[in-house]
């Protein structure tokens, strides 16, 4: 695989630009707007600059990486000479499904479709396809040139060799991949998700504060951040669609997510993106400060 097509340059998509780039790929950057894509790529310089600072890449590695991503306001145009596609567009299913239609006309018929979703199913992006053997997950984590893991996940009809050819890819990035099966929330959100709404009802039913959920879980458990921190940074709106997403996949109740998280999403309080969650976030400012309503 030499050509990688990444749709969506947000958060993720820029990242996983940055890690093709550095490793090698000519990568088509799309996305809707030109400003989005440049913001993108100054996001990457400015990314791939600390990499420098760190002695992991050079400054002739950087201009190079830099110099193999090309940008893409049209999909079509973008895709049209893909290995491998993954998408990395925004999370709604709808706006899934109609990229991966288009994906499948304009993209050559050997090329690979990846899903980078936290929580859509890849049998259902797939099924839109006329390629189902070759739809699958690469789920990666943000940061995504920092963290090492990539959850692939095999739709119900992908291919064996469609997953091997992703898993070597994985590694080629210097990532670790695991094989799981498309099921709701896969392994990472099957099993973070009820952690995060757990300590959620813990608070909501006044077990213990913020700090102090999240300080038993840092010291006792070895977590490098708290559950209710780390629902923060998350987004707690991307939390609920996620809890959302299992309480349906699986009927459950057990998934139900806590009332507080629904209405603090309600509430326009979803974390570090709006400047309150449990946590309050001002610029500039790196102490991790108590949200005035859970001050006791
Ligand atoms: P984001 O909102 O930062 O970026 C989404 C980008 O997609 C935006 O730039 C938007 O303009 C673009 N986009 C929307 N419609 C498009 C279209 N038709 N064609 C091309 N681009 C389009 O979102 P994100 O956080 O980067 O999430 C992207 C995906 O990655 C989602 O599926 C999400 O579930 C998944 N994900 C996110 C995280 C995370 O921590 N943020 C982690 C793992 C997976």
């Amino acid at each position: 695989m030499k050509n990688i097509s990444v749709i969506g340059s947000g958060t993720m998509g820029n990242g996983i630009a940055h890690v093709f780039a550095q490793f090698g790929f000519e990568v088509s950057l799309v996305d809707i707007k030109q400003e989005f894509l440049d913001k993108a790529i100054a996001k990457i310089s400015k990314n791939m600059d600390r990499q420098v600072a760190k002695e992991i890449l050079s400054e002739t590695d950087k201009e190079a990486a830099l110099s193999r991503i090309h940008t893409f306001t049209s999909l079509a145009k973008g895709v049209e000479k893909a290995d491998l596609v993954v998408e990395a567009a925004t999370e709604n299913m709808e706006l899934k499904l109609d990229i991966f239609r288009q994906l499948d006309q304009a993209s050559p018929d050997s090329a690979i479709l990846a899903s980078n979703t936290s929580s859509i199913s890849i049998t259902k992006i797939a099924a839109v396809t006329n390629r189902p053997t070759q739809v699958i997950g690469m789920h990666f984590m943000n940061p995504v040139p920092v963290m090492k893991l990539i959850e692939v996940i095999r739709g119900y009809a992908t291919s064996d060799e469609t997953t091997q050819k992703i898993m070597s890819l994985s590694k080629e990035l210097k990532k670790i991949p695991v094989d799981v099966n498309d099921y709701p929330g896969f392994v990472a959100n099957r099993i973070l998700m009820p952690m995060i709404n757990e300590a959620i009802y813990t608070l909501y039913e006044g077990v213990a504060g913020v700090e102090e959920i999240d300080t038993v879980m840092k010291l006792g458990m070895a977590h490098p951040m708290g559950p209710l921190q780390l629902a923060d940074f998350i987004g707690l709106d991307v939390c609920l669609s996620i809890l959302k997403v299992l309480h349906e996949g699986f009927g459950n109740p057990k998934y139900a997510p806590c009332p507080l998280l629904v209405n603090m999403v309600e509430a326009g309080y979803k974390g570090v993106k709006t400047g309150e969650g449990f946590y309050s976030y001002t610029a500039g400012n790196k102490d991790l400060v108590l949200a005035p309503r859970f001050k006791k």
